[in-house]
């Protein structure tokens, strides 16, 4: 049986005996009941901390935490599930690296982000910048919607020391080329970081592949729990870096004046981890990997072709961006309609959809906007959602 949104929206129980059009994935995605399950089923069976407990139910603990690590490594091309580093999400990511990757920087050093980042790879460099003296910049984007790398130079410096992009607009969709990107940085002697919270969901990843020294993504946004975030980075530079957090599990030895680090990943783990999250998270692979990465990716490119179709023909309707490589994120306005009053609009028809500067003002400077619409599309979504959208988008309009 080939591939069906129909028979796969049966696996969430959010869509039971529900209207409900959700098309709001690049905030958070639904859970499918296998998730639900074995979320519940380590608390109601399973349940004891992990790498410490030596009785049998801890050892179980443990042995499923480590599982779901092996099913992430697999899932993103690692060469080692000790690559794995489980955080609470790609805002933490982001931020262990903005912290301990700035820790040798002086001012004349430059950290390299792009002007579509979502707010969680652009402040932490912030931060990271005012600590250090270092300078932030940026590269800026074309009409188009894509990094303009006309003149790499004015920004891949001798002075870049750490360059971090997304591999996926959040905003406009933009596919970026990551390997590419990635190559410019190392010439400069650079590390390149990719957030890939609105890729590794949606398209097959390898990271190994990738040219990227880190790779970073949420759990939430791929049918998993929240809570639970991956950080992935090449082993000898994780080796090399200093812990971010201290706590329990992350220390080899301690004495009252200093600790020596646990390896990697658990250097990079201090505390208790998540690993209930950490469990439906292997869960929520396991259920991706039965659909097939790339039939949820063909999908989602023929889902895209169709809205952007339908809605290049509505009267008023504008897009912002039109790349050429890229998913299913569709941004818009309806001319003479507030976003936010569309929204209210649409929730009238248990229609779900974003609007707002999606944690990405300085693109939305750009596009000279406050406020925009967006759409985002994942394996659950099919064509009746974009018409159903469409006509609710035309009501709208005649009303006002
Ligand atoms: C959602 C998102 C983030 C932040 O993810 P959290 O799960 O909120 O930590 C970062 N970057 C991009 C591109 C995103 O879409």
């Amino acid at each position: 049986m080939g591939f069906s949104a129909k028979n796969i929206k049966k696996d969430f129980p959010i869509f039971h005996n529900s209207d409900l059009i959700y098309l709001d994935n690049a905030s958070t995605t639904q859970k499918p009941q296998t998730v639900l399950d074995s979320i519940h089923s380590m608390y109601s069976e399973t349940n004891a901390n992990v790498h410490r407990a030596l009785y049998t139910l801890g050892s179980l603990a443990t042995e499923r935490f480590e599982n779901a690590r092996m099913k992430v490594s697999s899932f993103i091309g690692a060469n080692s599930e000790k690559e794995i580093i489980f955080t609470s999400g790609t805002t933490e990511s982001i931020n262990l690296l903005a912290h301990t990757l700035s820790r040798n920087l002086k001012p004349g050093d430059e950290i390299l982000v792009s002007e579509m980042e979502h707010h969680s790879n652009l402040v932490p460099w912030q931060l990271a910048a005012n600590r250090t003296g270092a300078t932030l910049s940026y590269i800026p984007i074309t009409e188009k919607g894509e990094l303009d790398l006309s003149e790499p130079d004015l920004y891949f410096k001798p002075s870049t020391k750490i360059v971090s992009i997304s591999h996926v607009s959040n905003v406009l969709g933009t596919v970026n080329p990551i390997k590419k990107l990635s190559e410019m940085a190392h010439e400069m002697g650079a590390v390149f970081i990719a957030d890939g919270a609105q890729c590794a969901p949606h398209q097959v990843v390898n990271v190994s592949d990738s040219g990227c020294d880190f790779y970073t993504f949420s759990g939430h946004k791929m049918l998993g729990p929240t809570g639970i975030g991956v950080l992935w980075g090449k082993l000898e530079i994780l080796e090399s870096m200093e812990p971010f957090m201290g706590g329990g599990e992350m220390i080899e030895n301690v004495t009252m004046g200093s600790s020596t680090w646990n390896e990697v990943p658990y250097k990079f783990e201090a505390g208790t981890p998540n690993f209930v999250q950490a469990v439906g998270l292997g869960t929520a692979i396991d259920y991706l990997n039965s659909i097939g990465m790339n039939e949820i990716s063909e999908h989602e490119d023929k889902l895209t072709a169709y809205a952007l179709n339908k809605l290049n023909k509505l009267d008023d309707l504008q897009i912002f961006g039109s790349p050429t490589d890229r998913t299913g994120v569709i941004s818009f306005n309806v001319k003479g309609i507030h976003p936010h009053d569309l929204a209210q609009f649409l929730n009238e028809d248990n229609i779900a959809i974003r609007v707002g500067h999606h944690c990405a003002q300085p693109l939305l400077a750009s596009l000279n906007e406050t406020s925009i619409g967006r759409l985002s599309f994942y394996l659950y979504n099919d064509e009746s959602d974009i018409d159903k959208f469409c006509d609710s988008v035309i009501k709208t309009k005649d009303y006002f």
